[in-house]
């Protein structure tokens, strides 16, 4: 089938009351009515089109169309994606795609495509971006995100400038979260920067772009690899020819907590040479307006020796982050589609997992759709996310 994957089953034909009466009976004009075409489900108009009406095959051969969901403009660039904005054409949920050429990809690049796929299924956080669905045609690779439409944080102080402290806190709770979650989860984010940290339009935040990320047997294991952004490496990258994932992840949440409240990075030259040095030297010089708790905050997480550095424990403890709430505690959850919510049905009551249902069912989705693609992970169109067997282990990495 052109440009999806999902199954189509031709619609079953519902009778009408008409088809009950004895053919005897049945007149010229019920005659009529039982070759009117059956109404179709949403769901079954959809699947119906995707292999019957011509400008719904074209739109999925051209691209306009993934799977069951309407592309639109462009939303992002990335090294080896372009990611637009699309919506799903059943519940109309907005979603992000990242596009990806699969014959512009060597080898490295699938390789960290195929890592990339294999954290974002493993992860499922309110401060973490979800992967959805994966779709593959022939020629292209899509990941159905999460949409966070409010905007990055690089750009958010570019265009207002620093945080304010409560804003700083409850932005760097929300990151340190996140990256609690992943380290708890062994996945090392390896490329944690101002960018990578996006908005939902309810400004709920988001950890983006798992393109350099890693899942670890053990969280001491030695990883070799040099990945990120240099403002935000941490001095072993530059140094030592292994290094630990976690104090990676740690110090460059250091930087970007220096950056959040101050609007300008710690480290900063105008050659690669320089800003190596004055990394590896570990000098910089937080202003003094920066309110103390969050000075030994900053201090405590950007030391040299990873050993010494904070952990993540120490900083959710820290001084300057005790009145915080944590955020998955006071931030609303954001409304989620009615497919993902019946099948994450844990924190439904039985009310509510009802009226999922019952939407899902006016969709044409049955409980028969769901329980058949209950364990088809994220290649299902149906079901959300979860582990994703044919991604390689940290074992079969080598790592
Ligand atoms: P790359 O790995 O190439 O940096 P990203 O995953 O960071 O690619 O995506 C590139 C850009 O696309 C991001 O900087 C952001 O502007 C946009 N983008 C990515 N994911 C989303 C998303 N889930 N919601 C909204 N915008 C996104
Ligand atoms: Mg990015």
């Amino acid at each position: 089938m052109p440009g999806g994957h999902c199954q189509v089953r031709s619609p079953k034909p519902r009778h009408s009351i008409y088809s009950l009466t004895d053919s005897s009976d049945v007149g010229p004009e019920e005659e009529e009515v039982d070759d009117v075409m059956p109404r179709l489900t949403p769901l079954e108009k959809l699947t119906t089109d995707m292999c019957k009406d011509e400008t719904t095959i074209k739109e999925l051969i051209i691209g306009r169309r993934v799977g069951f969901y309407k592309v639109r403009g462009e939303i992002g660039c990335g090294t080896f994606s372009r990611v637009k904005l699309a919506f799903h054409a059943l519940t109309k949920d907005k979603v992000a795609l990242k596009i990806l050429d699969k014959t512009r990809l060597d080898s490295q690049a699938q390789r960290l495509l195929s890592k990339e796929i294999h954290s974002m299924e493993l992860l499922q956080h309110p401060n973490v971006v979800q992967l959805y669905e994966v779709v593959e045609t022939p020629s292209r690779l899509y990941l159905v995100m999460e949409y966070a439409g409010g905007g990055d944080l690089h750009n958010r102080i570019c265009s207002e400038g620093k945080l304010s402290d409560s804003a700083s806190k409850i932005t760097f709770a929300q990151v340190l979260s996140a990256i609690k979650y992943m380290h708890n989860m062994n996945v090392i984010h390896r490329d944690l920067k101002a960018e990578n940290v996006l908005f939902t339009c309810s400004g709920c935040l988001k950890v983006a772009d798992f393109g350099f990320s890693t899942q670890v047997s053990n969280r001491s294991d030695a990883l070799d690899t040099f990945c990120g952004s240099p403002p935000y490496a941490a001095p072993e990258l530059f140094k030592d020819e292994s290094y630990l994932g976690p104090p990676v992840d740690v110090w460059a949440m250091g930087v970007l907590l220096f950056f959040m409240v101050t609007g300008t990075m710690p480290f900063r030259a105008d050659t690669m040479g320089k800003l190596r040095r004055s990394i590896i030297e570990g000098a910089f010089t937080v202003p003094p307006w920066v309110p103390g708790p969050c000075q030994r905050l900053i201090k405590g997480i950007l030391k040299p020796v990873p050993t010494e550095r904070y952990a993540l424990d120490q900083m959710l403890g820290c001084d300057w982050l005790l009145p915080v709430e944590f955020p998955w505690l006071m931030l609303p959850s954001e409304p989620e589609s009615p497919v993902g919510s019946l099948l994450d049905s844990e924190g439904l009551d039985e009310e509510e997992e009802e009226e999922v249902r019952s939407s899902l069912e006016e969709l044409g989705f049955t409980t028969e759709h769901l329980r058949n693609n209950q364990l088809k992970d994220s290649r299902s169109p149906i079901t959300w996310c979860s582990s994703n067997p044919a991604a390689p282990s940290p074992e079969e990495e080598g790592l």
